[in-house]
């Protein structure tokens, strides 16, 4: 973090000449060390008991939809071609379910050196598909969404689960993976599940797995999301920006993954304009800006309700 902070307070300086130099060059993309690109935005198989999508809910503005491969192939080429960084190909929604995922996940490892992350909570029978996937991924990493590890104890939270699918689709994953594919196992803990961890935990040893058991940041009070963070209060109001850029369904661009509306805080649109173009200038570089006490903001930057609390946003989220 450190680094990025270095490279952060270089590109924007206070005076005024660095202030027109900073203006004059292009913003460099591998700022953000974690992209989230969501395929399948507010669709998903499982009606998980604090998951905005899994609840069904209208996502306050926010339309539902699937990315073609197409768009993700423009927005590659107007942004991503040195991105060194990881893409977390998820976010809110089952990306398993969009049939362009492989041409996706193939498109990255063919035309970058970035890193993958994919997230699911593998209950579905798409054997081809995840075995495609398998093909083309190196040092990526694959965690699996369960919480629990029996049908009665993982359908209590990950409601419609089918927990043999799960353990068939591991077991694939496992089977095929590369041995620098990491797989992970991430065990949201409810008062209901603590018995199984260490099953879960044991099973995870055996297989060579990892397993992370812990609360997991959706919870029952999701309507305040997103909820700042940093670690360096002097230097930024939130720095979870850098890890969390965000890239929806449509192309819009959005300050981090766990934001879910609304669409009229778009940063910008990620198949008309680079990434570097969009925190150059605009609403992008505002953004940052503000993040990082260069301004005051105004209102038409998330981050500034997201930080002050703006009980008037809140309230229009409902
Ligand atoms: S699997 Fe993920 S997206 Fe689907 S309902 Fe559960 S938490 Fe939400
Ligand atoms: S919306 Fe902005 S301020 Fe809020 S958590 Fe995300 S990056 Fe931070």
């Amino acid at each position: 973090m450190l680094g990025l902070t270095r490279k952060l307070k270089s590109l924007f300086k206070k005076t005024g000449s660095d202030r027109q130099h900073a203006k004059s060059r292009s913003f460099d993309i591998n700022t953000f060390n974690r992209i989230f690109i969501d395929p399948y935005f507010n669709s998903c198989n499982l009606r998980c008991l604090y998951c905005p999508v899994g609840q069904g809910l209208k996502l306050r503005d926010m339309s539902k939809g699937m990315m073609s491969l197409d768009l993700f192939e423009q927005i590659w080429a107007k942004s991503f071609a040195h991105y060194r960084g990881t893409i977390a190909l998820y976010n809110w929604g089952e990306s398993f379910l969009n049939p362009d995922l492989p041409g996706m996940v193939r498109h990255i490892k063919e035309h970058s050196s970035a890193c993958l992350l994919l997230n699911s909570s593998f209950s579905f029978s798409f054997d081809d598909r995840l075995t495609e996937i398998l093909k083309y991924l190196e040092s990526d990493t694959i965690i699996i969404s369960c919480d629990g590890f029996s049908q009665e104890t993982c359908e209590k939270y990950r409601v419609n689960v089918d927990f043999n699918l799960v353990m068939h689709n591991i077991e694939l994953i496992n089977r095929n993976k590369k041995p620098q594919t990491q797989l992970h196992w991430q065990y949201l803990t409810f008062p209901w599940n603590l018995e199984e961890v260490k099953a879960a935990e044991q099973y995870c040893k055996e297989k060579g797995i990892g397993f992370y058991p812990g609360k997991g940041g959706i919870t029952s009070d999701f309507s305040m999301l997103p909820v700042p963070r940093t670690s360096d209060r002097e230097r930024f109001r939130c720095e979870f920006i850098f890890h969390s850029l965000s890239i929806n369904f449509d192309g819009e661009i959005y300050p981090c993954c766990a934001y879910y509306g609304p669409q009229r805080y778009s940063l910008g649109n990620a198949s008309k304009n680079s990434v570097q173009e969009i925190f150059s200038g605009g609403k992008g570089k505002e953004t940052l800006d503000y993040l990082m006490f260069q301004s005051n903001g105004n209102d038409g930057i998330f981050c500034k309700h997201c930080v002050e609390r703006n009980v008037g946003v809140l309230e229009s989220w409902k």
